[in-house]
């Protein structure tokens, strides 16, 4: 539990959050690669099984979404150790995304750049997968890669939950083109280098909103859905303020449907988040995020593969899949 004089300095915490970002980051290079097909491999997954006692439903009860594997993305992006943007460890990290997502033969759009942040110039690098539809306009899907600059954390929920959700989501969606396009934003850079602000912060997601803007793209952006600490075991979500009602309805009006109404609480709170990025630039969006002020291990080295529930992503994954199905049918 935590104290009451805790709780105080973490609502303080929080409400230094409160600033609405709308500045532009440098924007280098820009490339892009395009997969072929290949069947996914699991090979290069880390076996790391979740406690039985936590077992995900079967991928057939959760729309294919497969708990454990996304589990087991969780425990591999943990074992590359902290994976702050410009470091060795983040390295890595891309590198294993962009294999595992050529590996499900999605076509990724690669965007490297440099950031100026309090710590100096950082070399910072996003990827957009994109699953063509039929129609114009797209449906865009986003998770932060990225970990807090802090000793010993390796963020298993802040960075790595939704990063493996997402990469179960491309698994299943790449193969499959729907009346609109499907992208997939995997950003850079969303935590602050030292104290969140209007500049400190979300660096990968205000690049890509930058590009997009500049392209024209970002007019076809149907709807953005965000996800952001997205394993816990004991995670709750309540509806984020700043996201577009519509859009917090669909998905909680989803989760219903789908019977996860212990997970999906009709509480609110705030959170500034990646989804601010394009709401600033008029892009319906909301963030799925589950009550991390109260997680006790929020920001913390505690943020370990041990907090990770193979179940939480399984529902949360197929949350979003059948999401996604919605806005498709639009
Ligand atoms: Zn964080």
């Amino acid at each position: 539990m935590l104290s009451s004089s805790m709780d105080s300095l973490r609502t303080a915490l929080f409400l230094s959050f409160l600033a609405i970002c709308v500045a532009g980051c440098q924007a280098g290079g820009s490339n892009s690669s395009h997969a072929v097909g290949q069947p996914p491999f699991l090979s290069a997954v880390a076996s790391a099984p979740p406690q039985a006692s936590d077992d995900a439903p079967p991928p057939d009860k959760t729309g294919g979404f497969d708990g454990k594997r996304a589990y087991s993305l969780v425990a591999k992006q943990v074992a590359f150790g902290p994976r702050p943007s410009g470091s060795p460890a983040i390295a890595k990290l891309q590198d294993f995304l962009q294999s595992e997502l050529q590996s499900y033969g999605c076509t990724v759009d690669t965007d490297g750049f440099t950031a100026d942040t309090p710590v100096g110039r950082l070399p910072m690098k996003n990827f957009l997968v994109k699953v063509p539809g039929e129609k114009p306009g797209s449906i865009l899907l986003g998770t932060h890669y990225d970990t807090r600059l802090q000793d010993n954390f390796v963020g298993a929920d802040d960075g790595g939950s939704s990063t493996a959700l997402m990469l179960e989501l491309a698994r299943l969606l790449c193969p499959h083109r729907g009346k609109y396009a499907v992208w997939i934003a995997f950003f850079d850079g969303e935590e602050a280098m030292k104290q969140w602000s209007d500049t400190d912060s979300r660096y990968g997601s205000r690049e890509m909103a930058a590009r997009l803007s500049l392209s024209g793209d970002i007019k076809k952006v149907k709807a953005f859905l965000l996800a952001d600490i997205v394993g816990g075991r004991k995670a709750q979500f309540f509806r984020e303020s700043s996201s577009t009602p519509a859009l917090v309805d669909l998905v909680w009006n989803t989760a219903h449907k789908l019977g996860y109404l212990d997970l999906f609480r009709d509480s609110s709170t705030a959170a500034q988040d990646d989804h601010d990025s394009f709401l600033a630039r008029g892009v319906p969006a909301v963030d799925v995020i589950a009550d991390f002020m109260n997680n006790g291990y929020w920001h913390t080295p505690q943020d370990n593969l041990d907090k990770i529930s193979a179940k939480t992503l399984a529902i949360v994954g197929h949350v979003f899949q059948e999401s996604v199905k919605e806005l498709q049918a639009r």
